[in-house]
């Protein structure tokens, strides 16, 4: 089994108003995408990046692309050795090794594993014009995170598919793959708002 890390990077992150995409802003001493990296690499044999352009360095350092799932897919083509493959979010700089250990370890059986939040708060469909259209049951509710980890022949073939998911899970899902939940843990947020920025690096600070 050879396990490849993948960490869409290329994101612009304009709801975080800084100077340079988000991955490369600083977040408790270093840029936000090395959190990442590194506890990926104690546990993927590599690590492959998809960063904005100008920011490439081959040959783990690759081209993001306009959507997310392009960027994954550029990161994926970059690692044919992959057997498995675990997608994690640079906007995600709480991971921990351990994390990743356990979604690995519950990929038995399944094609992918995700690490996720069962909802807290009611989730309403909006209509276009923003009333209020349906009210899932929230207990059938989860908020995707990442890691999410797959068995890389069939992310190949999802990844294969539509740009317009939001997450590789649907992607998965959505070409009959069987992909399993597991609780993630609450503070594994992703960077989104400048707020989301000091809560990550109070909470990066605190684990040192
Ligand atoms: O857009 P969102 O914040 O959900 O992005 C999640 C992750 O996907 C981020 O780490 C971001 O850099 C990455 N991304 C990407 N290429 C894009 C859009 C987002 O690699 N075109």
């Amino acid at each position: 089994m050879t396990v490849v890390g993948i960490v869409p990077a290329g994101g612009s992150g304009e709801r975080l108003g800084a100077d340079r995409p988000k991955a490369f802003v600083v977040c408790a001493g270093k840029p936000m995408v090395e959190w990442s990296v590194e506890a990926l690499s104690s546990v993927c044999s590599r690590v492959v990046v998809a960063v904005p352009p100008g920011h490439e360095e081959p040959p783990d350092r690759v081209s993001g692309s306009a959507s997310r799932s392009g960027s994954v897919r550029n990161a994926l083509a970059a690692a044919p050795e992959a057997t498995v493959v675990v997608v994690h979010d640079a906007a995600r700089p709480l991971v921990t090794a351990e994390l990743v250990r356990e979604c690995l370890e519950a990929l038995d059986g399944v094609d992918g594993v995700i690490a996720a939040s069962p909802a807290s708060d009611t989730i309403h469909v909006a209509s276009p014009d923003l009333l209020v259209a349906d009210s899932p049951d929230r207990s059938t509710l989860w908020a995707a995170q990442t890691p999410q980890v797959f068995q890389a022949d069939i992310l190949r073939r999802a990844l294969a598919g539509g740009d317009s998911a939001t997450d590789e899970a649907a992607l998965v899902a959505a070409v009959g793959g069987t992909v399993r939940l597991i609780e993630g843990p609450s503070d594994n947020i992703k960077v989104t708002t400048p707020t989301d920025l000091r809560l990550a690096e109070a909470i990066l600070r605190d684990r040192c």
